[in-house]
């Protein structure tokens, strides 16, 4: 079965998906996306994916390409079309097309809306989580600005390379002062040897990822505290556990940072226990196929 994208108002196949070359997404980075997690039919928290969407919007000032109602029609028809059940909804906003200048066009122009979905094969995932996954560590040379979950993903995709050519799964991005901000598509967590969770508090230096909102609701439920403050790797390899978080690995145990084991060098009690509570917590929608 060929995969089916929805562009600009029309559900087409993949050799057929294609944007206009001065879309401002394409030239400048210009826009806005959202990923949600698809699990045994239904989107996971799609009301808070989309509140999050809304602020990013507003805070790059692009105008909602159709109402939200709308547009959660157009999510849901996207899933059913590729009769996708457990994986990945992308979805991309950007400012729309206009002679390439860096100020935002004179005359406003239309948003472009590009919704894609992904199978993720979930025994994958799981036997990832089983065993764990190392992380390196990376300078964080990103703007300032990264709460609003913009398109400009380069120095993430630098930084998942970097982790890639050393032979580990991901990345953590360290600030100037030596504390850890977040992985390169996700939150990063410690459990300290006290058994409190530690994660670096929402501001414009990280993504809050809707995750990491679940993940803090989940620790309250199971009367596991949480203390949000910014951590060093140094602290991150001396923890008794290490994880990290994002809609579609959920709760992820990390084994080893920048080689050293973090704790028994073996996927932690409470970040399992986190793992396995999560979709309870999370909200899941109706069954979209
Ligand atoms: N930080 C960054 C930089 C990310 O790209 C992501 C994933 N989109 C996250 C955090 C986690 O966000 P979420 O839990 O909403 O997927």
């Amino acid at each position: 079965m060929s995969r089916i994208a929805y562009v600009n108002g029309r559900y087409v196949p993949f050799a057929q998906a294609c944007v206009h070359i001065e879309d401002r997404g394409y030239q400048l980075g210009d826009g806005v996306y959202e990923v949600c997690e698809i699990r045994d039919g239904a989107f996971v928290d799609e009301r808070r994916h989309l509140e999050r969407l809304a602020r990013s919007l507003a805070a790059l000032r692009i105008s909602e390409p159709m109402p939200f109602a709308s547009l959660r029609h157009v999510l849901r028809e996207t899933a059913r079309r590729n009769r996708v059940t457990d994986g990945l909804l992308y979805l991309q906003i950007t400012r729309g097309v206009a002679r390439r200048d860096h100020g935002f066009p004179d005359k406003p122009v239309k948003p472009s809306l590009v919704v894609t979905v992904r199978a993720l094969d979930r025994k994958k995932i799981e036997a990832s989580a089983m065993a764990g996954i190392s992380v390196i560590s990376v300078p964080d040379d990103r703007w300032g600005r990264v709460d609003i979950k913009t398109i400009g993903l380069l120095p993430n995709v630098l930084a998942r390379q970097a982790a890639k050519d050393a032979g580990a799964k991901d990345a953590w991005l360290v600030d100037e002062d030596g504390f850890v901000t977040e992985g390169a598509s996700s939150n990063a967590w410690l459990v300290t040897k006290e058994g409190v969770l530690l994660t670096r508090p929402s501001s414009n230096r990280i993504l809050t990822g809707i995750t990491m909102t679940v993940i803090k609701e989940v620790a309250a439920s199971l009367q596991i505290r949480v203390e949000e403050r910014a951590f060093t790797v140094a602290e991150a390899k001396a923890a008794a556990e290490a994880f990290l978080s994002s809609a579609t690995q959920t709760v992820m145990p990390v084994v080893a940072i920048d080689g050293s084991p973090v704790g028994s060098g073996k996927p932690g009690p409470v970040t399992m226990r986190l793992r396995e509570a999560f979709h309870r917590r999370a909200e899941i929608g109706l069954r979209i196929i």
